[in-house]
């Protein structure tokens, strides 16, 4: 699939719940969703029918995410039906590993090779007021686990936030010295409750640059671009969704976990899927490539994002 401005679409993010069992103070709202009627939510072979025909149509990697993914019950089962999808070439998943540890065998046996953890902070305090409560060492113990079953390289995703955790960036970049991590930072989009953050909380990810000198430019992966310390086995990424935005470069599409098309993240335009099948299907997912827009607006400091759901409900 080409859009209309020559960008090829390659990777289709699939959200399969709103449902969280966090409440990460940027991206969810404190009393959590309201519960989606059951009906609502696409079923596993929706989804499964709804990849296939992503596939057919050149998209090359799938992530699945949410709300958390680790929620859905059965996931592994899915995991293996896309994963058998052919064509498709890699298939990972975001989660707060909250669950990871009990899962961890299961997804890797399922066909995932890979993961992404969200991790903002080591500090278990700090950790418990972000998330509304989480277990940070429950979160740790899934790491370990994905470690364990060989889920690697592991990517850890830490949203920069001024004022929170800007003191942790050399601890966390030092994580990357004997591991074979990769620690992205992620600035902070104001989507969402994340739109409510003060100014302050808002950080271009040079900060880390700054904080940590010695980091030397290695290339760049996707949208990251890529860091390694002087003797660091691992690697650290830099997600500028603010401070520069990827639009000339967007491969992805997104699917809402009700079944709706995002062609931008940053935009509140959906493309309804559900009930279609075959040659309307195909069409419909053609339309929606071809309304992706060439560029969303900036997002400086003030501008609150024009997505129109919070990042829970979209799929980050
Ligand atoms: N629950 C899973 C998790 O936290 O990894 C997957 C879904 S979560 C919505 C996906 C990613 O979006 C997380 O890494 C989270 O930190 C990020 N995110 C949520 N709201 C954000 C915001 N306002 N700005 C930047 N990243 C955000
Ligand atoms: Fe849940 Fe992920 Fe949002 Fe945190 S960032 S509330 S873990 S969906």
């Amino acid at each position: 699939m080409q859009d209309g401005f020559q960008r090829k679409i390659t990777y289709l993010r699939v959200s399969l719940t709103d449902l969280c069992n966090l409440r990460c103070r940027y991206c969810m709202p404190e009393c959590g969703v309201e519960k989606f009627d059951h009906d609502r939510v696409l079923r596993f072979e929706e989804v499964e029918e709804i990849v296939r025909m992503a596939v057919e149509l050149g998209v090359r990697k799938v992530r699945l995410t949410g709300g958390e993914p680790l929620v859905r019950r059965g996931l592994p089962a899915l995991c293996a039906a896309l994963n058998a999808i052919p064509g498709l070439e890699e298939l990972t998943l975001t989660t707060n590993a909250v669950l990871l540890e009990e899962q961890a065998q299961a997804l890797k046996d399922a066909g995932v090779r890979r993961v992404n953890i969200s991790l903002d902070t080591l500090n278990p305090d700090k950790f418990r007021d972000m998330t509304r409560g989480g277990d940070l060492d429950r979160v740790l113990r899934g790491i370990a686990a994905a470690r364990a079953v060989g889920m690697t390289p592991i990517k850890l995703n830490t949203v920069l936030i001024g004022g929170f955790n800007d003191d942790e960036i050399p601890a966390l970049v030092e994580l990357t010295r004997d591991r074979d991590l990769e620690v992205r930072f992620i600035e902070l989009m104001p989507l969402g409750p994340g739109a409510a953050f003060p100014p302050s909380a808002f950080l271009p990810c040079t900060t880390v640059l700054e904080r940590v000198p010695e980091l030397r430019e290695i290339g760049s992966s996707g949208v990251a671009r890529l860091y390694r310390l002087p003797d660091g086995r691992g690697k650290v990424g830099l997600i500028t969704p603010v401070s520069h935005d990827f639009c000339a470069e967007c491969d992805r599409l997104r699917l809402t976990s009700d079944g709706k098309l995002k062609p931008c993240l940053h935009s509140d335009r959906e493309i309804p899927l559900r009930g279609l099948h075959g040659e309307a299907l195909r069409q419909t997912f053609l339309q929606a490539v071809a309304l992706k827009p060439e560029r969303h607006e900036e997002l400086e400091p003030g501008r609150v994002s024009a997505g129109g759901r919070p990042m829970n409900r979209i799929g980050g």
